[in-house]
């Protein structure tokens, strides 16, 4: 019995969340907010190589979650949001070393209009023959503060200088600030991206939505040890679904696995608080004024099984 029990244990682990991970500026302290140091990227791909985690072209795992297969726990992808400069001149040396596959994914208007700090179309052609390349919209925009017509736009035109310059369409669409709302998942769906991925900390399993692929972001000394703990905890959000229009949250309602008795609930700027589940259920009234434009819930077993609700203010 005890046996069993550890093959099951040791297949729950072999088997389940893969972790997808997002950086920004590289050797650049200038911009500490979004910056991973050489070192940083170094310590963290020692712990890769030494922790045996395989880093994978996003688009296996991806493959996998199309699939509906079980995706090793052990496989990392890795991606690079807005096409600075100082990937090319810092970050794009060592993913070469270490010959570790990335995706970027570019601010087209600041390529294209040669923005400083950003890459050019030439080498981003040099980039691609290590890693692939997606789109991360033309003009940058809060995507809630935009209209329909402005995002498909914004799409069409990023679409078309990305082609132009590249030679080919990007496959793959991530939304600025990781910000997105239903609405805006389904106009981006009709460009025929194969993936579209979000901002919320999370990983991604067999039972993910390919249109909302988590990534966790990775910014300056940042634990890796630790953001590879993160598991999914499987929830079927009810309520709320968008940013309450007077800024209250009255009530949390969510679906989860009956086996769980009680949960933790995090609401950003409020923190978490412990919560009883009824027969799968999750029915919590709360009425606390939400403080931030961008509001993150969080349901979770502990702080590293978890998933995300992201709420934005329109
Ligand atoms: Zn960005």
């Amino acid at each position: 019995m005890k046996k069993l029990l550890f093959l099951l244990a040791l297949y729950i682990y072999s088997f389940s969340d893969s972790h997808i991970f997002v950086y920004h500026r590289f050797g650049d302290p200038k911009h500490p907010s979004t910056n991973t140091s050489l070192e940083h990227l170094t310590t963290q791909f020692e712990y890769f190589k030494k922790n045996n985690y395989i880093v994978v072209p996003l688009e296996d795992i991806l493959n996998k979650v199309r699939k509906k297969e079980d995706i090793p726990s052990n496989w990392v992808a890795l991606t690079i949001d807005d096409s600075f400069k100082s990937f090319y001149n810092n970050g794009l040396p060592l993913f070469k070393k270490y010959n570790y596959p990335f995706s970027i994914f570019i601010y087209v208007e600041a390529v294209q209009r040669n923005f400083k700090d950003f890459t050019s179309w030439d080498e981003l052609k040099e980039i691609n023959k290590y890693g692939t390349i997606g789109l991360h919209s033309y003009g940058h925009d809060h995507l809630l503060k935009i209209s329909k017509d402005e995002l498909i736009k914004d799409t069409n035109k990023a679409l078309k200088l990305f082609q132009k310059n590249l030679g080919f369409k990007p496959t793959i669409y991530v939304y600025p600030y990781g910000e997105y709302n239903k609405e805006i998942e389904d106009t981006i769906k009709t460009f025929g991206f194969k993936a579209v991925l979000n901002q919320s900390t999370g990983t991604v399993n067999k039972n993910s939505d390919i249109y909302d692929i988590n990534r966790i972001a990775l910014v300056g000394n940042t634990n890796i040890k630790h953001k590879l703990r993160y598991k999914t905890l499987n929830v079927n959000w009810i309520q709320p679904k968008i940013y309450p229009k007077n800024d209250i949250l009255t009530k949390v309602i969510a679906n989860v696995d009956p086996k769980i008795k009680k949960l933790k609930l995090y609401v950003t700027s409020h923190g978490w608080r412990d919560i009883k589940v009824k027969n799968g259920l999750v029915n919590e009234t709360l009425n606390i004024k939400l403080k931030r434009s961008r509001t993150r819930i969080i349901l979770g077993t502990d702080v590293f099984t978890i998933s995300t609700k992201l709420l934005i203010k329109n």
